[in-house]
């Protein structure tokens, strides 16, 4: 195990295939023009083989793939037969908005995706537009039964873990009075609905903390319609905390902004341009693409890797919370234009 300087494992990466998205979640995109990674810099699939590879050899056994959106990534079925084929990788995921997911699905499973998180805030298709700036939900909404079809069989759990998840992000004023509908409609669909707090990431700009909805505020909400709810017991490093409701419905929360883990993240993220973050706030990033275009030796980038993940101190979230006046992270649209690498949409959600 490669630990980092608090003794975290170097476990689970999240892939960003494409900065490209076809929404404009208000809470992740709001601006009306971005600047994008030039094409040429984008990773082919050979050179994110080959960094998967290393970041194997080190101790890496889940990848997630995400964007943008990583559907509008051509050809990512590919991609996905090419990494679910390496030994050492035990989980193989991807999170969608779910606009493409219908055409693409049955390729994805048979390439060897093992499990899907749909992104979803709201079932209103007004909420929706006004949310994404697309009128989208039918799309996905048709992608959400494929994904139900496809991995939300109760029979293919694997050791009461659904293959399937739906995300929703709670912010005041806009989805708070729907959190019961969300979990119902992902309940029919057989997938596990997770509450994730609004973050002040890179790119929120419309972030502030009065529209932050808590995990508490979330809790006391469901219980008031449900009655008491029971947490679950903890399996892992996973960023949401599980919860049951009493007819036995389990939901998690994700609440990074109000009561952060970062002391259990045994996360990184590398953008389709083959920059490594080791946190999501993090002011900057190591370049993979260069040595490996220059042809380095795959020893001396695995070196590179090691490194980096050895001197690993980043506490981004938990720093963000000791903040006293907490207002968006990256508050300055020109500082986003300047270097897109400091959005979300980039970096890997
Ligand atoms: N396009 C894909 C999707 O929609 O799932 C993958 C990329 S998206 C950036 C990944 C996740 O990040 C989504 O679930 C999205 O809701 C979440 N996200 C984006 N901005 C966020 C914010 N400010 N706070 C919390 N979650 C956010």
């Amino acid at each position: 195990m490669l630990p980092d300087q608090f003794g975290g494992p170097l476990r689970n990466l999240r892939l960003s295939v494409t900065d490209r998205c076809n929404l404009r979640c208000e809470y992740c995109m709001p601006e009306d023009d971005y600047a994008w990674l030039p094409r040429e810099d984008v990773l082919h699939f050979e050179e994110i083989s080959a960094l998967v590879d290393l970041f194997i050899g080190l101790g890496v056994d889940k990848v997630r793939l995400t964007g943008g959106e990583p559907l509008l990534r051509r050809d990512l079925p590919a991609l996905v037969a090419m990494l679910s084929a390496k030994r050492g990788l035990r989980d193989l995921a991807l999170t969608t908005n779910g606009l493409l997911l219908t055409d693409q699905i049955d390729a994805l499973e048979s390439a060897g995706l093992g499990r899907i998180t749909v992104s979803l805030d709201t079932l209103r298709r007004d909420r929706f537009l006004a949310l994404t700036r697309v009128d989208a939900l039918d799309k996905v909404r048709e992608g959400l039964l494929a994904a139900g079809r496809v991995f939300g069989a109760p029979a293919r759990r694997v050791s009461g873990d659904f293959l399937f998840k739906i995300d929703t992000v709670v912010i005041r004023g806009v989805n708070d009075d729907e959190l019961a509908d969300l979990l119902e409609a992902a309940r029919e669909l057989h997938a596990e609905l997770r509450f994730i707090e609004y973050m002040d990431v890179g790119g929120a700009t419309r972030w502030s903390p009065d529209r932050v909805v808590s995990r508490t505020e979330i809790l006391a909400a469901l219980a008031k319609r449900y009655g008491p709810i029971e947490p679950l017991p903890d399996d892992g490093p996973a960023p949401a905390d599980r919860f049951s409701l009493r007819d036995g419905t389990s939901f998690g929360i994700i609440s990074s902004t109000t009561a952060p883990f970062c002391a259990d993240c045994d996360r990184s993220r590398l953008t389709a341009d083959g920059m490594w973050y080791l946190c999501l706030y993090a002011a900057s990033g190591l370049d993979l693409r260069g040595p490996l275009r220059r042809g380095d030796a795959p020893e001396d980038l695995r070196n590179l890797i090691a490194s980096g993940w050895r001197g690993r101190r980043d506490r981004g979230a938990e720093e963000r919370l000791a903040l006293g006046d907490r207002r968006a992270f990256v508050p300055v649209q020109d500082l986003l234009r300047r270097d897109p690498h400091l959005e979300m949409h980039t970096r890997g959600g």
